[in-house]
């Protein structure tokens, strides 16, 4: 911890197989720059990718993926300066964001562009880079609260279709798959894994106890909104941020409403995380805090930072979401951490050290980027008010919602499991930040 200076792991000044590493993919890029300022956009692409194929033994398919990756960053001028200055981004990673954003409108990229610049952008020494799922994820939600910002007149996107499917196989057994929208496909999932935990069945057994009997099996859902920003998208662990139309109907549906600002100050001598805790640490956290590590907080321990052995209390500021594999790692003394705030620096084996920070929807990094895109999309509402007002007319109810999210009747259909399922609470940020 030598240097003060704000730089991702992989580009560490000091680190040689860093450096070595860093070379390469500068290389690389500068392989793919070339290749692409040599494309002249009067030929054949499919023939030019052809030709490089021949000559370098890579793919075809390859190569247009790479060239499409320079195609998009070239269309992020403020991202593609801060490539050039840091060459964090890999071709991997470019490939990512240039698929992410092929379902883009193109009059929004400036807004992506600040806001990946934002994101890509280190704020700590030795911090760990957003792996290539993280930025699909952080893309993906980016579009959907842009799109949800296109104005009064703009259609719903149309829920996916529903499909049920069973399948024999030769074996004896049989396939059964259901094609559903997300929040149905996580209720049900919730369901099984609470059963198959509660009965030791496996996720097969626990699905048919669950559709052919009384399973007795109520799960809770944790859906996350800011109360302190109009019309803030609501998040679902697992799922991740909702547009604005599935964010109220998911509200309307929940059964509590818990305050987090206060669950974040429990703190109880017991060595049990109390609910309302629990429900604040898997939104701060979101995933398994041990750097790149993806498990959902929902299926991971609570570890206390000081052991509960050694008067470590049981409170937000001592307690950490690990996956179950980490926090024995972290128990077997091999790794260890420090925390300074909401930042996490492990201590890992072979003396190095990453420094990172939780994303969860309770995170700081979550309620600035809340706020950041609510003040672009205000400014962004005033003006289509401005030139559509006119024009607006109420929305009329929206008859293809999934079935998942309408007004149910208790206990009639055999589909009585699935609503045992609650949405649990919302939660509003401290007045003070
Ligand atoms: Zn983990």
């Amino acid at each position: 911890m030598s240097t003060l200076t704000a730089f991702y792991s992989h580009t560490s000044p000091d680190n040689p197989l860093a450096a070595a590493s860093l070379a390469v993919e500068i290389a690389d890029h500068s392989r793919w720059r070339a290749l692409h300022t040599a494309l002249d956009p009067t030929l054949d692409v499919a023939a030019y990718c052809a030709s490089v194929a021949r000559v370098t033994g890579m793919g075809a398919g390859y190569i247009q993926d790479n060239l499409d990756a320079i195609t998009t960053l070239d269309e992020l001028p403020r991202l593609r300066a801060l490539q050039a200055e840091l060459h964090h981004i890999d071709m991997c990673r470019l490939r990512t964001i240039d698929r992410a954003l092929a379902v883009a409108d193109r009059a929004y990229l400036a807004d992506v562009d600040e806001e990946l610049v934002r994101f890509l952008t280190p704020t700590r020494p030795n911090q760990l880079m957003p792996s290539a799922r993280k930025i699909r994820t952080f893309i993906s939600d980016l579009l959907l609260l842009l799109d949800d910002t296109l104005g009064p007149d703009e259609p719903d996107p149309t829920p996916p279709t529903e499909f049920y499917h069973l399948a024999f196989n030769d074996d004896g057994s049989a396939d059964l798959s259901a094609h559903v929208d997300e929040v149905t496909g996580l209720e049900i999932d919730a369901c099984v894994r609470k059963l198959a935990a509660r009965e030791n069945l496996s996720m097969a057994q626990a699905l048919h106890r669950l559709v052919t009997g009384d399973d007795g099996v109520q799960v809770i859902l944790n859906v996350y909104r800011a109360t302190d920003i109009p019309d803030a998208p609501a998040y679902l662990p697992r799922v991740g941020w909702l547009n604005a139309r599935v964010s109220t109907v998911l509200v309307e549906r929940a059964g509590r409403e818990r305050d987090m600002a206060d669950a974040a100050e429990v703190s109880t001598a017991a060595y049990v995380t109390p609910a309302d805790l629990e429900a604040f640490l898997e939104g701060r956290d979101g995933v398994c805090q041990f750097p790149g590590c993806q498990v959902d907080a929902t299926f991971c321990d609570n570890d206390h930072t000081v052991n509960h052995g050694d008067g470590g209390p049981t409170d937000s500021n001592n307690m950490l979401k690990l996956c179950r594999r980490h926090h024995n790692l972290k128990t077997s003394g091999r790794v260890a951490y420090v925390r300074h705030g909401e930042e996490v620096i492990w201590l890992l084996g072979d003396g190095t050290w990453l420094s990172d920070t939780p994303s969860g929807p309770l995170s700081t990094e979550s309620k600035l980027w809340l706020r950041t895109f609510d003040q672009r999309r205000q400014a962004r509402n005033d003006r289509a008010r401005a030139e559509s007002q006119s024009r607006k007319v109420p929305p009329p109810p929206d008859p293809d919602l999934p079935e998942c999210l309408l007004p149910r009747p208790r206990k009639s259909e055999p589909e009585e499991w699935l609503r045992r399922a609650r949405i649990s609470f919302q939660w509003r940020e401290p007045a003070t930040c």
